[in-house]
């Protein structure tokens, strides 16, 4: 095992929170997961801690969700954000979860950087843009995932990540792109294990 998959190997569920008054005091550091329903986020998180069910993959995209608090080491957290833009949502959860998430970006002084997940095959909608319009807005550095790239061939899944990586020019905060499959750890496993290395740094 690599020491990399062993650190985050460690990683273990903390707490849950529905509002933001409810999301525990941490100092350190925290990274953030986002994206649109069935995007792969829980699978990403999975893998990346080498746990099949650390985060649950969602049989029922959109039913009520929390923010999810993982903590890695003492100090260090992933905290996994609501999917969202999944369409069955009522209109009340749906305001409900953009003014929680719009607040805990403005609000959290420890996050250091927003992991995106983004399906390879259709990355970049409307409401992945505008998540990356809030993170210009707070200067929050981005790395985006291109899940279930064992989904494309070789060919398509570098085309993806090159349309992506043209759209990111148009944002003015830091960000950072690649290929992700949570199901062949071939693919990107241990590019976004060092991201994740960097933003949560060890005492
Ligand atoms: P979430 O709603 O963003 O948490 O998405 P999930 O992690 O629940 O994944 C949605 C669906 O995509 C599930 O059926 C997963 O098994 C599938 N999936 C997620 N990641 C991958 C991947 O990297 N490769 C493949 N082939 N399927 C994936």
């Amino acid at each position: 095992m690599s020491n990399l998959i062993q650190r985050f190997h460690a990683t273990k569920f903390l707490t849950s929170a529905n509002q933001l008054n409810q999301l525990p005091e941490t100092d350190g550091h925290e990274v953030a997961f986002a994206g649109r329903s069935n995007a792969g986020k829980s699978s990403a998180l999975n893998a990346l801690t080498s746990q099949s069910t650390l985060a649950r993959t969602s049989k029922t995209p959109g039913r009520t969700q929390l923010i999810n608090y993982f903590e890695v080491d003492p100090k260090n957290y992933l905290v996994d954000l609501p999917g969202y833009g999944y369409a069955k949502v009522p209109e009340r959860i749906r305001a409900h979860w953009q003014s929680v998430i719009q607040g805990y970006f403005e609000t959290r002084k420890n996050l250091t950087g927003l992991v995106m997940m983004m399906d390879v095959r259709h990355p970049m909608t409307v409401l992945d843009e505008q998540m990356l319009r809030w993170c210009e807005s707070q200067d929050l550095r981005v790395h985006i995932l291109l899940t279930k790239a064992d989904k494309l061939k070789r060919g398509p899944a570098k085309t993806s990540l090159f349309k992506v990586q043209e759209a990111l020019k148009e944002f003015a905060m830091p960000a950072t792109v690649q290929l992700f499959s949570a199901t062949d750890h071939t693919i990107g496993l241990q590019e976004a294990l060092k991201v994740l290395n960097e933003w949560l740094p060890c005492e």
